[in-house]
């Protein structure tokens, strides 16, 4: 039987050694560690919500009630903004990263679309249906700048490109600078899916030159079913998706969740805050590097992106010959929640198209995991999980050897 995890409280330290992990998971207390899955919500956040939760009113009406919903929005609107250094009023927001994303990818008014092998599905999905040419990255899971120059060059008609910041299964950094001039000397927009590398590390949307950026509130620390597209200019948003009242300038119709809205905003200034002071980002690295450093001496275990620039919080990883599901489920009763590297919104564990595309064979693929770090763990806890893994490798070594 699987155990509730409960990602906002008892997130108690875990000790235990060798086969210790592997017993009852009711003596251990369950260990979140899928920050890039969703991070639980900051009290903040949670604070800001359940007081807009008790006003009431429509943000379109003009009378007092109205307004005053209309001013916690624009309160929101300014930290997002300020979070990824945009003009406040081109933060659209939408009802999460995969909205965005979809919001993005219909403004390429007509622009043949380049998108890398490693986006998110809420990227592949869209591109797949119009028949994008998909950027291919190297064994570290970076995009190769070559093909996308070339591809660019042999284009008769503009283009668009869609490249993420940081892939959210290994957490390689791209190089988004980079990707941004070479889409301009081409005259092609650059969308960024930013999702995994906002309130992680400084962005700004204006230095980086990036057109159409994609933010999820979810992964800051704010609510869930929240995120925004940003835009460059004011001009870059001129397809909605979603038609009716008009709200967000036309660009996303609809009465505004404004509990989440103010969620996200307090999450975006928090997060602002915590890369501006910097010593969060310290301790969750040295955990990261702990966690690595462990599993290397652990045979049989091959991780994934260690040559890139990568998010300090996230480890990619597979055991040679296991499967992803059946790890996710036995450190899940040994009471660590992590994810296989793409387990899908049904639950599903596939082989990973990530992992896959940095070149992989299928066994690694499908047996690729992800550990992704967050404030609220501690070095018993990853010295936890490295007995617990270690115990099932050890296991699973037995089980070969007895084949
Ligand atoms: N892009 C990336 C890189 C993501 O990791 C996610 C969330 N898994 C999304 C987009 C989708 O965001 P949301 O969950 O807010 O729809």
């Amino acid at each position: 039987m699987a155990m509730a995890l409960l990602p906002n409280k008892g997130l108690g330290a875990v000790k235990m050694s060798g086969d210790d992990a592997m017993q009852s998971q009711n003596s251990i207390s369950p260990v979140y560690m899928d920050y890039n899955a969703s991070a639980p919500l900051r009290e903040k956040a949670l604070d800001a919500m359940i007081e807009a939760l008790h006003g009431f009113g429509n943000a379109s009406s003009i009378h007092r009630f109205g307004r005053e919903r209309r001013a916690l929005i624009e309160g929101a609107r300014e930290k997002v903004a300020k979070l990824v250094g945009a003009e406040k009023a081109n933060v659209v927001f939408t009802s999460g990263g995969t909205e965005a994303n979809n919001l993005a990818l219909a403004n390429r008014e007509g622009r043949a679309l380049f998108v890398s092998a490693i986006e998110h599905p809420s990227i592949l999905a869209p591109a797949e249906r119009s028949g994008a040419t998909f950027i291919p990255v190297n064994r570290e899971g970076i995009v190769d700048l070559d093909v996308l120059r070339n591809g660019l060059r042999s284009l008769s008609r503009p283009a668009m490109v869609s490249v993420m910041a940081a892939n959210n299964e290994t957490g390689a950094i791209q190089p988004v600078r980079e990707l941004a001039r070479l889409c301009h000397e081409a005259e092609a927009l650059f969308h960024c899916d930013a999702t995994q590398m906002i309130g992680r590390l400084p962005f700004h949307l204006m230095e980086d030159e990036i057109d159409l950026l994609t933010l999820s509130s979810h992964k800051i620390g704010g609510p869930q079913g929240m995120g925004a597209l940003v835009a460059r200019r004011d001009d870059m948003i001129l397809e909605p998706q979603i038609l009716g009242g008009g709200q967000e300038r036309s660009r996303r119709s609809g009465t505004e969740n404004v509990a989440a809205i103010v969620g996200f905003g307090v999450a975006a200034y928090e997060a602002a805050k915590e890369i501006a002071e910097g010593s969060s980002q310290k301790t969750i690295a040295a955990l990261r590097d702990r966690l690595e450093s462990g599993l290397e001496k652990i045979l049989g275990v091959h991780l994934f992106s260690k040559n890139a620039p990568r998010l300090f919080n996230t480890s990619a990883f597979a055991l040679e010959g296991a499967s992803a599901s059946i790890l996710v489920a036995a450190l899940d009763l040994a009471g660590f929640a992590i994810s296989a590297g793409s387990a899908c919104s049904s639950g599903k564990v596939r082989p990973s198209h990530v992992i896959k595309a940095m070149g992989y064979e299928p066994s690694l693929s499908a047996a690729a995991i992800r550990v992704s770090l967050g404030t609220r763990n501690t070095k018993e806890e990853i010295d936890g999980f490295l007995a617990a893994f270690a115990s099932l490798a050890k296991k699973r070594g037995a089980n070969l050897d007895a084949a």
